[in-house]
């Protein structure tokens, strides 16, 4: 008896350590967040200002952060000091890894109209301010430490979890490292199923309250146009009404009023849906069923009436640029015009801009397509997804969960028209004194890496922990 007792308590013993391995032990958060913005402070003051980039810096920090604790890590070297980054920690391959996106450049900061050196990683009054603190060296961190205590934990994964750091995402066009990525190093992401990026916060009030978690799913294309018309040229003090300035005036008033057809695509009815809860009457209705309210004149122009509503459900055209004579008193013989169109996934560029010149009615112009791309959307039925609705649930409960369409571009498009599932999510709680990317005095407050680290870690541990 006593020795069966003994065997039936190792086998509980076994069946509990088993079972208490598939938990990691809960990381130290607080000693996390201090390491996170250690790590930040760092990370800003590695100058990969784009232009130049110069990532191949901020490669090889991650690669000495990485190898201090025995990750392993791959320098992916893109020539000219340009570089991508990326780092493994091992799951079962039970399930296809997830991906955990950051570009390493950050846009250029105007010193002189900032009050804190832009890369000196400077703390005060419970900020790290910086160029790149949320776009996107933040994220990056958190996307850091996050693999730094799942490989401390030993933590049994159902999943790889990969870093991965990527070149010339601000100016994309002489070395676009997911571009790179794709072309050339797929294999490094060992057929990952999910990409979790840069895209969207958690919208906060003023006190960092959260009102929404914004989520990412979708990008709009980019169909970026020159437009150019000829004429006689002449003096101003006679009137040319077919002058090249004239012609392009009148195609471009055209333009202005020209009003692109609707189309509702499945996020942003996901995302009307969430917002017609806290939305009052006759637009909340409308949101519930913008089908209905698009097909009624009334209701139609109540849905399109504010700007983002409106660009989340058609096409958009901004004229852009003018360019004349830069003399007053010189009709000139050419002038154009630049214009940019975004497009909603599903759309037809060619067709779009066949469209244009149809709506611009003025013979003998000259369209060149200057930059065009496609647009893209990820499912939302995913375990990433569910998992971020879990975090949600953990940390502001009752805050909806939206997917507000991104109406700029970043290299989620690349990656979901690889095949992959993108979501555009950075776990910050921002209020509109803390949205700053690309502005002056960047900064991420202490209260986000803190916060941050934790809610990566709950996400990553949700969708590849061992079940
Ligand atoms: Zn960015």
């Amino acid at each position: 008896m006593k020795a069966v007792a003994l065997i039936l308590a190792c086998i509980a013993a076994s069946t509990f350590v088993a079972r208490a391995q598939a938990r990691p032990a809960t990381p130290d958060f607080d000693a996390l967040a201090r390491e996170a913005t250690q790590l930040l402070q760092e990370y800003i003051r590695v100058d990969t200002t784009n232009p130049p980039g110069n990532e191949r810096l901020a490669a090889e920090f991650f690669r000495k952060v990485f190898d201090r604790e025995g990750i392993p890590c791959e320098v992916l070297d893109m020539g000219k000091n340009r570089a991508n980054v990326v780092a493994y920690v091992s799951g079962s391959g039970r399930k296809r890894p997830l991906v955990l996106l950051n570009h390493l450049d950050v846009v250029p900061a105007d010193a002189g109209r900032w009050t804190v050196p832009p890369l000196a990683g400077e703390m005060r009054d419970g900020y790290v301010y910086g160029r790149g603190a949320t776009d996107m060296k933040g994220t990056a961190i958190a996307h850091c430490v996050t693999m730094l205590a799942l490989k401390r934990s030993g933590a049994r994964l159902d999943r790889d979890v990969i870093f991965l750091g990527t070149a010339d995402e601000e100016e994309g066009v002489e070395a676009n490292g997911a571009e790179w990525m794709v072309k050339n190093r797929l294999d490094a992401l060992r057929n990952a199923e999910f990409i979790l990026t840069e895209g969207a916060y958690i919208d906060a009030g003023a006190s960092g309250k959260a009102k929404a978690w914004n989520v990412d799913v979708t990008e709009k294309s980019i169909l970026w146009l020159k437009v150019t018309a000829t004429g006689r040229a002449g003096h101003g003090s006679i009137p040319e009404p077919n002058g090249a300035v004239a012609k392009l005036v009148r195609a471009m008033n055209r333009l202005v009023a020209f009003e692109p057809e609707a189309r509702l695509i499945p996020s942003v009815e996901k995302y009307f849906e969430a917002i017609a809860a806290t939305a009052t009457q006759p637009l909340a209705a409308d949101l519930r069923d913008p089908r209905a309210a698009l097909a009624d004149p009334l209701r139609r122009s109540r849905l399109l009436a504010d700007p983002f509503r409106s660009a989340a459900l058609r096409a958009t055209v901004s004229v852009t640029g003018l360019r004349g004579s830069d003399k007053v008193n010189v009709i000139p013989g050419e002038a154009s015009a630049l214009v940019d169109c975004r497009l909603l996934p599903g759309e037809d560029a060619g067709a779009f801009l066949e469209t244009l010149k149809r709506v611009a009615a003025e013979p003998g112009l000259k369209w060149e397509i200057v930059a065009s791309s496609v647009a893209t959307e990820s499912t939302t039925d995913s375990d990433l997804f569910r998992a971020i609705e879990r975090a949600r649930d953990r940390f502001d409960p009752g805050v909806p969960v939206l997917t507000p369409p991104l109406l700029s571009t970043t290299d989620a498009t690349t990656f979901r028209q690889a095949g992959f599932v993108v979501y555009g999510f950075e776990t910050w709680r921002i209020g509109p004194d803390d949205d700053r990317s690309h502005g002056d005095d960047e900064r991420l407050s202490l209260a986000n890496v803190r916060f941050g680290v934790e809610a990566t870690h709950f996400i990553v541990w949700a969708v590849c922990g061992a079940k």
